[in-house]
């Protein structure tokens, strides 16, 4: 199994990191020719979603990358990747529109930006959640499913192949959803 991490922009390292401690082979995805590499699931990290919207754009890399994920690759989107994948985002343009959510960006305000929590996440127990400036979803649709909540608000979700985190799980010890977004493959 080998995942493509979108290394646009924002946290890909992280994510690399967690993988490489998980021993599962994976590459960074810059350019359009990264696409035509064999992988098996893809993670778009957390960042800056106007940017990385933007670079996915210039760099050719927008329409093959919504094929993958439209053809039934497994993606797992965190923070900015949560909010690339939204079909709605409140205020916003969307970008790449896959996943029944909408989302609302920088959603806790600039004081309370940042936080860490702990919450359960259905199937998973307790986990350690660490939000950066982060949205949330206000509302889903379709066959979403959702995952977690904290203080009413919905910080993660999946629908099919689609995996999303308002958090970022890359930051913590944890390595369980990770471990869960590689058992969807
Ligand atoms: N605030 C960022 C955005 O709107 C997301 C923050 C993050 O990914 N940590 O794109």
């Amino acid at each position: 199994m080998t995942i493509g991490i979108l290394a646009l922009q924002g946290a890909f390292a992280e994510h690399a990191h967690v993988l490489g401690k998980l021993g599962v082979p994976h590459f960074e995805i810059r350019q359009k020719k990264d696409m035509e590499r064999e992988f098996d699931g893809l993670i778009l990290p957390g960042g800056e979603s106007t940017v990385m919207g933007k670079l996915l754009r210039t760099s050719e890399l927008f329409d093959p990358v919504r094929e993958k994920i439209l053809s039934g690759m497994p993606v797992f989107g965190t923070c900015a990747g949560l909010i690339l994948l939204a079909k709605e985002v409140e205020d916003d343009i969307s970008h790449l529109a896959t996943m029944d959510i909408c989302v609302k960006r920088n959603a806790y305000g600039r004081q309370l930006g940042s936080f860490y929590t702990e919450e359960t996440f259905q199937g998973l127990g307790m986990i350690p959640m660490t939000f950066i400036r982060a949205p949330y979803i206000t509302s889903v649709s379709g066959d979403t499913e959702i995952l977690a909540e904290v203080e009413g608000r919905i910080v993660a979700a999946r629908e099919g192949n689609q995996l999303v985190t308002a958090f970022h799980p890359e930051l913590n010890e944890s390595l369980k959803v990770h471990e869960y977004f590689l058992n969807m493959i």
